[in-house]
């Protein structure tokens, strides 16, 4: 299977350092679809007037346009009501509010709130900064030898004190994908409620919240083709709506009095401030080209390539690939003996090839397999099999050059 898109994304077209662009930094961001593009120019260039409470035309036109994006988002999550999404400038920015909001309201001294091994400082410092704040006690998911999580580790982790689990869909390092749904079904068993970091999922296989059943799940819309500067935060209504406000200001509130102000409805009572409603436009866009470009498809087509990408590294001398032989969606992680990720970054990148290197925001899973880093490549819907075939000749270049 081929899906022949690198025209839609004017980016790809150009060369880098005289060679052809290879983007294989897709976890970090994904480039832009020409209607995405045109989405946000249309936008400045039609409508922009600022949403909610206007009575003018371009006000109401902006509004229709925001608020259909919410419903949008809310059909592709499969949530329940337009109400449970919150806009947020991405992910991180959705586990903060999250932390705090939650936090605030169900948390106390001596509470504990579980994460895992391999999950992005995003889903790490939140939940740090309110244990702090609440003297709770932050518990982790060990990983088994082959870095999948520990689940019986897990259930052993959970006690009458735990009030919320935080977990990655997919991990931005490894791109294994964690097995959510039974983890869901081991904490609801325990009354525990779950909150999903969809980062790494939502751009590359379906997800659907009420299949699921999670409580709350974040995603950034940059990383599934749509603009930087907005994201996600769903969340079940009967949760949110126990919530304290995160931030303070316009839209949040219903009333404001000196003596007592009162709070606004979901899911405005989380969105304080002049929403991003030109992303939110954007962001819809995006939605729709995955639509359209059908999610299954996206899911099945990235599978051969990660695949196929990971045979290829596998059988080079030296190449050690992270949970080798895992089900992943999207990225890929190796090293070459003892090269330092950085120097195979840089070679490649003289080659046209964009990936990523480091610790990827995740130095606790980095500090756990005892390495300064890795090397990265994740792929999106316009890559192809030529980028990997590229991509693969790069690195043989780059190893025979430093060894
Ligand atoms: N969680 C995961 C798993 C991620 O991959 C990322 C981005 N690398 C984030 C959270 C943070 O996303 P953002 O920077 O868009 O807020």
């Amino acid at each position: 299977m081929e899906i022949m898109l690198e025209n839609l994304f004017p980016i790809l077209t150009q060369q880098i350092h005289g060679k052809k662009l290879v983007y294989l930094d897709n976890a970090a961001t994904t480039q832009k679809p020409v209607a995405v593009i045109e989405a946000l120019n249309n936008a400045y260039t039609s409508w922009n007037a600022n949403v909610h409470r206007g009575v003018h035309y371009l006000s109401q036109v902006a509004t229709r346009h925001h608020e259909e994006a919410r419903q949008k988002v809310a059909d592709f999550l499969g949530a329940k009501s337009s109400d449970e999404i919150i806009f947020t400038k991405g992910t991180t920015d959705s586990i903060n509010m999250l932390a705090f909001s939650f936090g605030e309201r169900f948390v106390h001294e001596g509470d504990e709130i579980i994460v895992s091994y391999l999950e992005h400082h995003s889903n790490i410092v939140p939940w740090q900064m309110l244990c702090e704040r609440k003297k709770a006690i932050l518990r982790v998911i060990p990983l088994r030898d082959d870095l999948s999580v520990d689940i019986e580790a897990f259930e052993s982790l959970l006690s009458t004190k735990t009030r919320l689990i935080s977990i990655a869909h997919v991990s931005n390092v490894l791109g294994i994908i964690n097995p959510i749904r039974q983890i869901i079904q081991i904490a609801h068993r325990h009354n525990v409620p779950v909150s999903i970091d969809a980062a790494q999922s939502v751009p590359h296989i379906p997800v659907n919240v009420q299949e699921l059943d999670c409580d709350f799940l974040s995603f950034s819309a940059h990383k599934m083709y749509g603009p930087t500067g907005i994201g996600v935060l769903y969340g079940k209504q009967e949760l949110l709506n126990q919530m304290v406000p995160y931030q303070g200001g316009g839209e949040m509130i219903n009333h404001v009095r000196f003596e007592q102000t009162t709070y606004n409805t979901l899911p405005y009572k989380f969105e304080a401030g002049t929403p991003d409603f030109v992303g939110s436009y954007g962001l819809a866009a995006a939605i729709d080209f995955i639509n359209q470009t059908g999610r299954d498809k996206i899911a099945r087509y990235e599978e051969e390539l990660t695949t196929y990408m990971e045979q290829q590294l596998a059988a080079i001398d030296d190449v050690v690939v992270y949970a080798a032989g895992q089900p992943k969606a999207g990225a890929v992680s190796f090293n070459v003996g003892n090269i330092h990720p950085f120097d195979i970054g840089t070679l490649l990148d003289q080659q046209g090839i964009a990936v990523r290197t480091g610790h990827h925001c995740a130095e606790p899973l980095i500090d756990y397999l005892h390495i300064p880093g890795t090397v990265r490549a994740s792929v999106a819907v316009y890559n192809n099999k030529s980028d990997i075939d590229l991509f693969i000749s790069a690195l043989k270049k780059s190893i025979s050059m430093l060894s």
